[in-house]
């Protein structure tokens, strides 16, 4: 292959920003997000990805990664000259909704997984494309990965987990999950805890019950005002950009008539924290909360407590997020600025797990979640760009990973 000189950034951004191109962009967005894929279940559009990169000609991989039903995509684009190695990572899968096919209209792109995030790796891949096509690629590697098992409660997220241990990892990964005005620096971990509390014995009539029987009610109304006060002392817990630290009660449940007296209550919420490695803390303070319950209750109290993800920092000046700036400086004139990010999301697991920077940024999307989600064309396009850019810029360099 022909060697072009090296282009200034400049040179490579023109480059880049006319090689783009929406229509393969979109017809590639349309061909993931007419194949249903709820979590669990992204076999069918795992496979479709990969035959459209084939097709592309890039050599695709599919690692297992602890998920037979659906191998993840892997794909690897080498530049010009060794450097470090900057990941796009999506997950295919969508939450469990009735499927909306796809639909083009107005500029936009509609149908499930259209925000989240099936357009954002048809952008991922069209950036991939472009930096071939291009040769703008001066050094360092993309390498692109696409998975299952995303989406709670369905998904644990094991596939992205694995990926990250069988070394399908970059120096720094970008996400492109429908977060767009700014740059998430901080995010706060969250765990989901589940608490039951249960007496001996049988239900039985109110007026027919033993005196002194436990009450599980009353002890599961102590337990939601104890954890509303242990809420407003973990305010004082803070982060600029990532909030406060939290406890939030969503769902209690007990009883099955007004005047029976149950043996079971549940107690359903989340405990979200700023500070990354909180994640013990976080159990220890909440057992110790319950177990005091349980003693003056004098009820039996079980509890699981699930994490999705830990909280997570990325240091402004890490050189992906001043390589990501300045793609956003030439694509759109300027740089984002810095915030929160208010989900957790894969960044978490890469942070935590692979502990290399992860920045989620992908298009300005709407109704993620929801049967109404939708994509402006336009923002796949720039997505794409930016990406493509931000490899060029952060390419230079020695690479801290083996693979
Ligand atoms: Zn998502």
């Amino acid at each position: 292959m022909e060697k072009n000189p090296p282009l200034g950034f400049s040179g490579a951004a023109a480059k880049i920003r006319a090689a783009v191109d929406g229509q393969r962009l979109l017809d590639t967005a349309v061909a993931l997000v007419e194949v249903p894929s709820p979590t669990r279940d992204a076999g069918e559009v795992s496979d479709r990805l990969a035959e459209l990169l084939t097709e592309d000609g890039f050599q695709v991989e599919r690692p297992v990664a602890d998920w037979p039903k659906a191998p993840a995509v892997a794909v690897r684009l080498q530049g010009r000259s060794p450097g470090k190695v900057l990941q796009f990572d999506g997950h295919l899968d969508t939450v469990h909704l009735p499927f909306v096919p796809p639909r083009v209209a107005d500029g936009k792109l509609y149908g499930s997984g259209s925000s989240d995030m099936k357009g954002g790796i048809a952008a991922c891949v069209e950036a991939l494309r472009v930096l071939r096509d291009t040769e703008c690629l001066a050094a360092g590697s993309v390498l692109l990965t696409a998975h299952d098992h995303h989406e709670a409660p369905w998904g644990d997220r094991r596939q992205v987990r694995a990926l990250i241990a069988d070394g399908y990892v970059g120096d720094a990964v970008l996400l492109p999950e429908y977060l767009a005005g700014h740059l998430p620096v901080e995010g706060r971990g969250m765990g989901i805890f589940e608490v039951t509390i249960s007496r001996e014995g049988e239900p039985v009539h109110e007026v027919l019950r033993p005196e002194n029987q436990p009450n599980v009610v009353d002890a599961g109304a102590e337990l939601v005002v104890r954890l509303r006060q242990l809420d407003v002392s973990l305010g004082a817990v803070t982060s600029p950009h990532a909030g406060r630290d939290s406890v939030f009660v969503g769902k209690v449940q007990a009883g099955e008539i007004y005047n029976q007296s149950p043996t079971q209550c549940t107690v359903h919420g989340t405990r979200r924290w700023v500070t990354p490695g909180g994640v013990e803390a976080a159990r220890s303070g909440l057992d110790q909360l319950f177990r005091e319950v349980a003693e003056s209750s004098e009820t039996t109290l079980e509890w699981e407590f699930e994490v999705p993800g830990d909280a997570f920092r990325v240091n402004p000046e890490d050189p992906v997020a001043a390589a990501f700036q300045r793609a956003c400086r030439q694509i759109t004139g300027a740089e984002l600025p810095l915030g929160g990010k208010p989900f957790v999301d894969d960044g978490n697991v890469y942070s935590t797990l692979a502990g290399i920077p992860a920045l989620t940024h992908g298009p300005d999307a709407t109704g993620a979640h929801t049967l109404e989600e939708a994509v402006p064309v336009a923002e796949l396009v720039r997505v794409a760009q930016v990406y493509a850019l931000t490899a060029v810029a952060y390419g230079p360099g020695e690479s801290g990973t083996i693979s």
